[in-house]
């Protein structure tokens, strides 16, 4: 679509939506990215009369996502719009920052910065995917529950059971994966990807982790990346590199022939979950069943 043509549409709807009484009555809970979704629906379960969506399906990449003229409709319609922040949504932010009286949330900006990583490759100054560290997603989920109970008082009760029990869940995952990656043997610890979306869970679960790309996507790998990080693979004798379910398998199988090209061989280790949910009726269709099965896989590909 033209971006001129977009850019009215978007002010249109934007002007449309300064009339409360244009807005629909029903309620409607609007998210960006599917990791998100699952959790306002884990925090809404039971509660039929709020309808939750994700903009961003399975597979789909919220570095370079732009929304649609639909989604913008579906935006202005909203209760409450819940994002991840720290420009994870990098090409939204503009979008967003138009929408000053919509009720908003910055899931992952609620956690104390601090406990964040820096990163030179974001205008937050700090690593957006917050997600694979389960305490740091603890701490986004909650904030997500208050600000449910907030926009929705009368069911604020049930939201605070479902956030309990979520947390619970949350947490009993984490003590499972910390006993998990024992399988993996120090030294083999190391997490090769296309992009570094991973380093939240390297720093949790002591692995290394290199990506090709840096750590949005829209950064251009080159061949000098491509051949550093082969010889890096063949050095270091890592066994397997990993595919991500969001980005072009391309990057990652450059590397792969650059390792061969050198002598040496290294096998994909398989598809990781890294920015977006696997499809609903999947195994990595939820949050907990994307990092269950992430861990799966790379403990199953480097023990
Ligand atoms: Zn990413």
């Amino acid at each position: 679509m033209k971006q001129g043509y977009f850019a009215i549409i978007a002010t249109l709807l934007l002007g449309a939506c300064s009339l409360p009484s244009q807005r629909s009555t029903s309620n409607k809970v609007v998210c960006t990215t599917g990791i998100i979704a699952d959790a306002v629906q884990e925090l809404l379960k039971g509660q039929d009369s709020i309808r939750v969506s994700a903009l961003m399906g399975p597979g789909v990449d919220p570095h370079l996502y732009k929304a649609s003229q639909g989604d913008i409709k579906k935006l202005m319609d909203a209760d409450l719009i819940i994002y991840n922040g720290l420009h994870l949504e990098g090409k939204m932010n503009e979008l967003f920052g138009k929408m000053q009286q919509h009720n908003k949330l910055a899931a992952a900006e609620a956690i104390p910065k601090e406990r964040l990583i820096n990163s030179s490759n974001f205008a937050s100054a700090y690593d957006p995917h917050v997600w694979f560290d389960l305490e740091l997603w603890a701490i986004a989920v909650a904030a997500m529950a208050d600000k449910l109970q907030e926009q929705y008082p009368a069911l604020a009760s049930k939201i605070g059971e479902n956030e309990e029990s979520y947390l619970k869940e949350i947490n009993n995952l984490h003590d499972t994966l910390s006993k998990i990656v024992l399988q993996v043997a120090q030294k083999q610890r190391v997490l090769i990807t296309a992009h570094d979306a991973f380093e939240y869970f390297g720093r949790q679960y002591g692995f290394q982790v290199r990506g090709l790309q840096g750590i949005s996507t829209s950064s251009e790998y080159g061949i000098r990346d491509v051949s550093n990080l082969a010889q890096f693979v063949h050095q270091q004798g890592i066994k397997a590199i990993f595919i991500e379910s969001s980005i072009p398998k391309r990057a990652i199988k450059a590397v792969q022939a650059a390792v061969q090209e050198l002598g040496g061989s290294v096998n994909l280790g398989g598809e990781l979950y890294s920015d977006a949910l696997g499809s609903a009726d999947g195994p990595a269709g939820t949050y907990l069943g994307m990092v269950r099965t992430n861990t799966n896989t790379i403990v199953e590909a480097l023990k």
